[in-house]
């Protein structure tokens, strides 16, 4: 949940604590070394090194700990459009990050499903895009 820009910080919090410092390594290291959190790693050991999108892995496990963590605190679940689109700026949060917009991680980007498929867009807020949300 994030109000007016500002994220609840019991939210941030717990998610950091789920994270923790394993997780938390993780994502660092990514944004240390790719400078963004939307990017496709090789594969880790005993995987065959195939590719994957942290989005779709990673990612996925943090949207769903954010849907976790928002049924524990009693507030509805949010579009899954507003996972996609604020995971990264939820774990830039727990890294001590700020981020300014509040539709994207500050990396101009969204997501939406475009005639069934899931595509990057320009985000709505920051880029003028015309995400849906
Ligand atoms: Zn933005």
């Amino acid at each position: 949940m994030r109000a007016n820009g500002e994220w609840n910080q019991g939210f941030i919090s717990d998610l950091a604590t789920w994270l923790g410092p394993d997780g938390l390594k993780f994502f660092r290291d990514v944004l240390d070394k790719y400078g963004g959190l939307n990017v496709v790693l090789k594969g880790v050991p005993g995987d065959g090194n195939i590719p994957h999108p942290v989005h779709m892995r990673e990612g996925m496990k943090v949207r769903n700990k954010m849907r976790d963590l928002h049924t524990a605190m009693g507030h509805p679940h949010e579009h899954a459009h507003w996972y996609d689109n604020h995971w990264q700026a939820a774990v830039k949060a727990c890294l001590g990050i700020p981020t300014a917009c509040i539709d994207c991680d500050d990396t101009g980007k969204g997501y939406q499903l475009l005639s069934g498929r899931y595509e990057e867009v320009p985000c709505r807020s920051c880029k003028g895009g015309s995400g849906d949300g």
